[in-house]
This record gives C-alpha cells, structure tokens and sequence, in this order.
C-alpha cells in the first residue's frame, strides 16, 4: 500500500477539476466525478449483499482530455443495465446493453459533446483483494473496449477496494497494456455568480411533459 493509497473509497484526495491557473501541476491519469464513484459503489454494495452475493456490472462514461500535454480521462457518469450475474460472473444481456443505451440516450440526447462510453466497471464481491480474471482481461482487449485510453474500474464493496486501470500504450507505442493508475474524485467547481446562462432547446419537443 502507497503513503497515499488510493485504491479505497472514500478514496483520499479530493482535487479540484484541473483549471486554468493550477497551483498542483500534478495531472492524475483518472479524474471520477465523486458522486459518480459513491453511486457505483453503493450499486455494487447492494448487489454484494443479496443472498448470494452478486457481481455488478455497468458501463462508465467520460471524456478523454489533455492538460499541458498529458493525457487523462475524467468519468463523469455510468449506466447499467439488464446483467446475468451470479457470485463469480457478470454479464450484460443483449436487453440490458439496450437498456443501457436507451438510459443514456434519454440523458444525453444526440447532442455530440456528451460524454462517451469510454470502459466497464464490475465488482467481485469477495471481501478480498480483487484481481481481474482472465475473462475479465479478454473482455478489455477485445472491440469494442480495447482502445487507448480506456478505463476499467475493478470494485470490492465488501473489502472497500476501488482499483482504476487504463489501457496505454507501451512506452514503445506499440502495444496496448492494461495498467492500474492513480486517480482521485473531483467536484465540479461552479463559480457562482459568474455562471454562462445555459440554454435548453426544446423546440424538437413534443412538449408532452410541459407545464
Ligand atoms: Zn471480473
């Protein structure tokens, strides 16, 4: 365990959305949204304390950002849907990959500069230290999960494990490496007052669910 583990949830740091003027240059690979993380834990606690125990499975979604040329993600959101699971195994039924997709088409519309499905999240609920199986590893490095920059969070709810990995490339850029990364929750900073008013576009509704 690092002086500063991060594996546990409430994981430690709570750093600020990377702004402008950063006084921290430090850019942690994963930024997750802290009530993202809460939620999904509390997701996978639940289905850890049905009798059995259950594994849960979800998507994660974000966006893929760059600060003074390094690379890092920042998870802003999941989804889940419909899952075969059972104390040892997890896996989306092709109704719950639609679920999914319709949940987040709900949410998100068509608009383009929404957040992507960019990993998998899933829990072994052993109380243990969990480690990926080699199932686990075939789902990452096969379409349509295996790209660079991707992230897989591997949950423990009973054991409060939170382990964040990243597909990267090899330092000689040549191969994918899934790889267990440092990360921290963010809280959006809103700076009150200064707010851009926001626009909402209706017009394409129908106006149904309209005062
Ligand atoms: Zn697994």
């Amino acid at each position: 365990m690092s002086d500063r583990d991060t594996s546990r949830v409430p994981p430690e740091p709570q750093a600020e959305e990377q702004g402008e003027s950063s006084e921290d240059p430090k850019v942690y690979p994963v930024y997750v949204y802290e009530r993202t993380c809460q939620d999904i834990f509390g997701y996978c606690l639940r289905e850890a304390q049905r009798r059995p125990p259950h594994e849960a499975l979800g998507v994660i979604l974000g966006f893929r950002r760059q600060w003074q040329g390094t690379k890092y993600v920042r998870v802003t959101d999941w989804a889940t849907g419909r899952v075969e699971s059972s104390m040892a195994y997890a896996r989306f039924t092709p109704e719950g990959v639609l679920e999914y997709r319709l949940a987040l088409h709900d949410r998100y519309g068509t608009n383009p500069h929404t957040p992507r499905v960019i990993g998998l999240w899933h829990s072994h609920p052993f109380g243990g230290n969990p480690q990926f199986s080699s199932t686990d590893f075939n789902t990452f490095f096969r379409t349509p999960f295996c790209a660079e920059g991707n992230v897989f969070f591997l949950i423990d709810p009973l054991s409060r494990f939170f382990k964040v990995y990243m597909l990267r490339l090899s330092s000689e850029k040549e191969v994918l490496q899934l790889e267990r990364v440092e990360w921290c929750t963010y809280r959006p900073k809103v700076p009150f007052g200064t707010m851009p008013s926001e626009e909402i576009d209706d017009s394409r509704e129908g106006g149904a669910d309209r005062a």
